[in-house]
């Protein structure tokens, strides 16, 4: 990149709309915002208030380039791909593998090809992080002609987080990213951990689909595929209400009748039993995800924490690094309530496993990587 570029980046949410527009390469924000609770058929509005405010700010003729947020790239999309109707016609398609994320996403595209029919439009996909993962990773111990006539494997999302975070913990360490071995933990109202072997991927917790691996927001994570069959034979379950149960009322929602965190803390100081159980199950999962992703690692240089659980309830990240002594990780209690979002390093000094709080900036990266493949 020899120019400076302006890119404007979607990311569309299942109910939400973030966006920025950031400078590079000095990777300023110029403008941003986050439109919330976008309801079905709500994309035009929201739509038209980025517009607008991209207007207001006088930024509309200085766009260069817009990239946009897409979770699922299935087999073929891999690196940032400049956006034609072939490729909108596959992220629509594989909306049937992220159906909660690919849907709105396309929502943005068709939109934003409209409104700035001129600039070039690039998608960066949550999975291209993890194209290179070890087949070891990618595979499901299932049929192996079954696998591969129905496309079935591990992919893993939230990539564009984890490769992100992975550099800037390196940088806040003072470390060289090709040096160290990683553990990274996204923690939003999706979740997913990934370990990162001198800067990429060996393993990650989501696989086929993002309804594996850590309990979220609203999904469980890994389940024994035996309850699906239960339900389906004698539950009166058919693939609809599956799919509702296991999107929608799983997870914090489906132990603790709450998915965002700040309730979910209120409830357990006001002494709530089902709201201290989804806690503890959470914590209990990552602190398994961790110790498994040190075996596969033999060891790590750091773990990492991100998004927006993990950067803003210092108490769950002690809580779900506690009694990890013997595996090297000790968080310092006053250095992690001090961290606030970070970057700061909240492990204590014996700790031989550094702790990191890194803020992720999933906008800038895909900014960085948008400006790279448009740029002279
Ligand atoms: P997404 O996966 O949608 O990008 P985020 O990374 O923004 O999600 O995380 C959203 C979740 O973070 C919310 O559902 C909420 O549980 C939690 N969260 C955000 N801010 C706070 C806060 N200040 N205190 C506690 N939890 C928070």
């Amino acid at each position: 990149m020899t120019r400076s570029e302006v890119v404007l980046v979607l990311n569309a949410g299942s109910s939400s709309l973030k966006y920025q527009v950031v400078r590079l390469p000095s990777g300023e924000e110029l403008l941003g915002d986050h439109v919330e609770r976008i309801d079905r058929g709500g994309w035009d509005a929201a739509f038209r208030e980025v517009v607008a405010a991209i207007g207001a700010a006088g930024l509309s003729d200085g766009l260069t380039a817009v990239g946009h947020r897409v979770v699922h790239g299935g087999e073929r999309h891999t690196g940032p791909t400049l956006l034609d109707e072939d490729v909108l016609v596959d992220i629509e398609d594989l909306g049937r593998l992220a159906p909660l994320h690919n849907p709105p996403a396309v929502e943005g595209i068709r939109r934003a090809l409209a409104a700035y029919p001129d600039l070039p439009q690039v998608a960066v996909f949550d999975t291209g992080f993890f194209t290179d993962l070890p087949e070891v990773a990618t595979s499901y111990a299932i049929d192996h002609d079954v696998a591969s006539a129905e496309g079935i494997r591990r992919f893993g999302m939230h990539g564009i987080s984890h490769e992100y975070v992975a550099g800037r913990a390196a940088e806040v360490l003072g470390r060289d990213l090709q040096d160290i071995d990683q553990v990274t933990l996204h923690l939003g109202n999706g979740a997913s951990a990934a370990a990162v072997r001198h800067g990429r991927p060996v393993e990650t917790s989501m696989g086929l689909t993002p309804l594996e691996g850590l309990v979220m927001g609203t999904r469980g994570g890994d389940l024994d595929p035996g309850v699906l069959l239960h339900l389906l034979r004698h539950g009166g379950y058919d693939a609809d209400r599956l799919d509702d149960l296991l999107h929608h009322r799983s997870g914090l929602q489906g132990l603790a009748g709450t998915n965002d965190f700040r309730d979910l803390v209120a409830a357990i100081d006001a002494g709530d039993n089902r709201a201290r159980l989804a806690y503890d199950v959470y914590c209990h999962r990552i602190r398994k995800y961790v110790g498994a992703y040190l075996a596969v690692l033999d060891g790590a240089d750091a773990v990492v924490v991100t998004g927006g659980v993990g950067e803003n309830v210092a108490r769950l990240r002690e809580d779900a690094l506690a009694g990890l002594d013997a595996l090297g990780i000790e968080v310092d209690a006053d250095r992690n309530r001090e961290a606030g979002g970070g970057p700061a390093v909240i492990s204590a000094p014996s700790s031989r496993v550094a702790v990191v709080v890194v803020p992720t900036n999933e906008e800038l990266a895909i900014a960085r990587k948008v400006a790279e493949l448009v740029g002279d």
